[in-house]
């Protein structure tokens, strides 16, 4: 079949505008597809805070276009990880050679939905996405790709990706039943700092000296308490996650903002010189309820799909969340190529099922229990072997391989 008389392109409705709605929309759109993003959120950026992007996502971006120097990342090498009482640290890098070459980054998370934003949108190959703000979706019939807009609006498709995060419509529809997210116990502050602040504190050399990377400060303690902190756009701010045991989640009262005074007040304990830092977090500090979904029976059903958080939502442990989303957005385009007709769809997104879900279940458990398990914290760092299979994965071959074996010549 030449590409003249090769069938129309696929219609594709993606539900959610996160890193993986766009870059699944990325992938498709690149082959040629029609593809339309509904998004809740009336002015859709990422929130203020950085991101971790492994290799394993980068190798995706790469081969959907991305430019590495749009997104500002400060090289991740690994980690150092702090006694957070005596202030003593002792630095790890990746421990596959590969790594050194092929280096992972430290974002800020609206650097990388910009560029994600111009790759689906701007000059390209394919069709430019259309992105529809303000489109709420609040259904979806996966059996015949329809969804259903908050106005009443009633869009037809051929595909239907469900990227619509931990709160996900379009599971509901896969699933055939509500399937929410439970409380972790676990919730954290988020605050992004100016880096130009460090000049204020002694010592900052625990931060930027050194290993490029992440800081690390397990807090030795009854109830679990964690920091982890970053550089990125270029060393001009500094990431600040703090992670506590929090059994109050489901109190109606429970507030998304909090204050560097509740922040230091949990964290009092811990070094002075890792405490001058968070004194430079500046007021509101965000909040964020950790909430991790049980296994899910299937990410699909008829024409439509599940990716990312909508799929597998887990705890931050290993910083692979949105980095399967867009393995998962790169395999849907190596199963969808250009030519794939309507009735195809189906059978494709059992491929895909096949390929992605044993990876999505393996990160969803594995970042809870190297938290919750005391004998597996800090593990991902510590072993080869979960390094291999989480780095060391091209998800472009993979899907590109399995599509070649069972459908270019179907
Ligand atoms: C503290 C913390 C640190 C993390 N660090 C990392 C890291 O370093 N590296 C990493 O890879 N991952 C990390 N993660 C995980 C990562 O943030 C998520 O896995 C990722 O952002 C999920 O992307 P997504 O596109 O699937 O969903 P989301 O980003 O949640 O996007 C979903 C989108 O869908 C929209 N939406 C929802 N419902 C509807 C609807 N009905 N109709 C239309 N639109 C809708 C939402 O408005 C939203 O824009 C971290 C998570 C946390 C909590």
């Amino acid at each position: 079949m030449t590409y003249e008389d090769s069938p129309q392109p696929l219609k594709v409705s993606v539900v959610g505008a996160g890193i993986g709605g766009l870059a699944a929309a990325i992938a498709l759109r690149r082959n040629g597809h029609l593809v339309q993003v509904f998004e809740t959120s009336e002015n859709k950026t990422e929130i203020g805070a950085g991101i971790g992007v492994q290799v394993n996502a980068l190798r995706v971006l790469e081969h959907l276009g991305l430019a590495r120097e749009n997104v500002k990342g400060v090289s991740y090498d690994g980690i150092t990880t702090y006694d957070a009482h005596s202030g003593e640290g002792v630095a790890r890098r990746w421990l596959l050679p590969e790594m050194d070459q092929n280096r992972s980054i430290l974002c800020h998370r609206k650097d990388m939905h910009d560029e994600l934003m111009r790759l689906a949108v701007g000059k390209g190959e394919g069709p430019p996405v259309r992105i529809h703000l303000g489109g709420k979706v609040i259904q979806c019939s996966p059996e015949d790709g329809t969804i259903t807009l908050n106005g009443g609006e009633i869009v037809h498709a051929d595909l239907v990706v469900g990227a619509d995060g931990l709160h996900s419509t379009i599971r509901t529809s896969v699933l055939g039943h509500v399937q929410t997210a439970p409380p972790s116990g676990l919730s954290c502050f988020r605050s992004l700092i100016d880096a130009s602040k460090l000049r204020d504190i002694d010592d900052a050399e625990w931060l930027t000296g050194g290993l490029s990377g992440m800081r690390g400060l397990p807090i030795k303690g009854e109830d679990f308490r964690m920091l982890a902190m970053y550089t990125c756009r270029t060393g001009s701010l500094v990431n600040l996650v703090a992670l506590y045991a929090d059994p109050h989640q489901d109190d109606p009262d429970w507030s998304a903002v909090g204050t560097r005074e509740e922040l230091l007040q949990r964290f009092h304990d811990i070094h002075p010189k890792f405490l001058a830092l968070l004194a430079l977090a500046d007021n509101p500090i965000l909040r964020w309820q950790l909430r991790v979904l049980p296994l899910l029976d299937t990410w699909i059903r008829g024409r439509a799909a599940l990716l990312g958080d909508a799929a597998h939502a887990t705890l931050p442990t290993l910083g692979q969340g949105a980095a399967l989303a867009v393995e998962e957005a790169g395999a849907l385009g190596c199963l969808l190529p250009r030519g794939t007709r309507r009735e195809d769809v189906p059978r494709r997104l059992e491929a895909y099922q096949t390929l992605r879900k044993p990876r999505g279940d393996y990160v969803n458990r594995e970042a809870l229990d190297q938290t919750t398990e005391p004998s597996k914290r800090g593990l991902y760092f510590r072993s080869h072997e979960v390094q291999s299979y989480l780095l060391g994965h091209n998800a472009i071959k993979e899907a590109q391989e399995y599509y070649e074996k069972h459908f270019s010549r179907a």
